[in-house]
């Protein structure tokens, strides 16, 4: 008989060590955001074409064993799919996972923050675009902005934190509420995180309009007040006004790309593992896991993906491949 001896890294042929899996657990929002997945954009996955909580912890068992140790769960939105809490518990618990964190609209969260803690989740990130009521209409097709505004509350009861808040800056959508979000990190602990829109899915033709650059919504926030810096984190460059209770973070992956220091895979609720954003659709794990593949072909699957990545398209002048015709929803943002 022979026995799996845990691998302690899973490297690229960058030398990258790949540590991170993103896991899309479904393809559907309840929100239909200018920027993503504009109304009628995309037909959702069939139910039965997704992957079940089964195959999706089958598939972590196995990276967890290659050495990923880092979980975040996205969508689409993440809370549509029911059960989440029982799925996540079953992630934290899986031997190498350290941590299995969230990207939610906060749309539904308040009714399931402590279930989630409870659950295991260890962090959270919120994508909030504008703090005008008004504008969260026009941005996602909802009046939606209390429920969001809630959900924050009841994760911070729940204990869970930081709270980071991922704002994608459009130019002439939103891009007037930079200070406004700034200060709130007066009197709260959030992160929040400026984001660069990137061009991809069906609101790729609108980048040039939309696209505001780091550079600029720092000016503009440096402009009002001195920021302090902060260390980094991950793939954000973080300051913080003077006093501020929070920092805020400015994520740049179009002016100053990130793809070289990118460890991470990605997994479409429909089961495909993406090695990297703007790769194609990637490799096929639905169909070998529904037709009972042991674990050891499961990991070279995996392996396969890792051995997939890209140096980074960014870093490479910019050129975006066709394949971004996806929206993020699909790919698992
Ligand atoms: N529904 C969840 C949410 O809203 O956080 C998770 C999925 S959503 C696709 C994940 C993230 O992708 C959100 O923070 C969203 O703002 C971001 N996103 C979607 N399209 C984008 C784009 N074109 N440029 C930059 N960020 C984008």
């Amino acid at each position: 008989m022979t026995f799996w001896k845990k691998r302690t890294s899973l490297l690229d042929p960058f030398g990258r060590t790949v540590d991170y899996l993103r896991v899309s657990v479904i393809d559907h929002c309840n929100l239909q955001c200018i920027y993503c997945v504009p109304p009628g954009s995309i037909p959702w996955t069939p139910k039965a074409e997704l992957l079940t909580d089964a195959e999706i912890a089958r598939v972590v068992r196995a990276a967890a064993d290659l050495g990923i140790c880092k979980v975040r769960i996205t969508g689409g939105e993440p809370l549509v799919r029911p059960g989440l809490p029982d799925l996540i518990q079953t992630l934290s618990s899986i031997s190498g996972i350290e941590e299995v964190s969230l990207t939610t609209n906060g749309t539904l969260l308040a009714r399931c923050a402590q279930d989630l803690a409870a659950a295991g989740l260890k962090r959270l990130n919120i994508s909030l675009d504008t703090l005008w009521p008004h504008r969260f209409r026009q941005i996602t097709g909802f009046d939606g902005l209390d429920q969001v505004w809630a959900g924050i509350t009841a994760a911070v009861s729940a204990g869970l934190s930081p709270i980071k808040l991922n704002v994608v800056v459009m130019r002439g959508i939103n891009d007037d509420e930079v200070g406004d979000f700034a200060t709130l990190t007066r009197g709260h602990p959030y992160q929040v995180r400026f984001i660069e829109f990137m061009p991809i899915g069906p609101t790729a033709h609108r980048w040039r309009d939309l696209f505001v650059p780091a550079e600029e919504i720092l000016s503009r926030l440096e402009g009002a007040e001195p920021l302090t810096q902060e260390c980094p984190e991950g793939v954000a460059h973080r300051f913080r006004l003077p006093g501020a209770a929070g920092t805020i973070g400015v994520i740049s992956p179009m002016s100053r790309p990130f793809c070289g220091a990118c460890t991470r895979l990605r997994l479409s609720a429909d089961g495909y593992l993406r090695p990297c954003l703007f790769s194609g659709k990637g490799v096929d794990l639905k169909d070998p896991l529904r037709a009972g593949i042991p674990l050891r072909k499961l990991r070279l699957l995996i392996q396969s993906a890792a051995a997939a990545k890209p140096e980074g398209w960014m870093a490479k002048g910019g050129a975006i491949p066709e394949a971004v015709a996806q929206t993020m929803c699909e790919i698992g943002g």
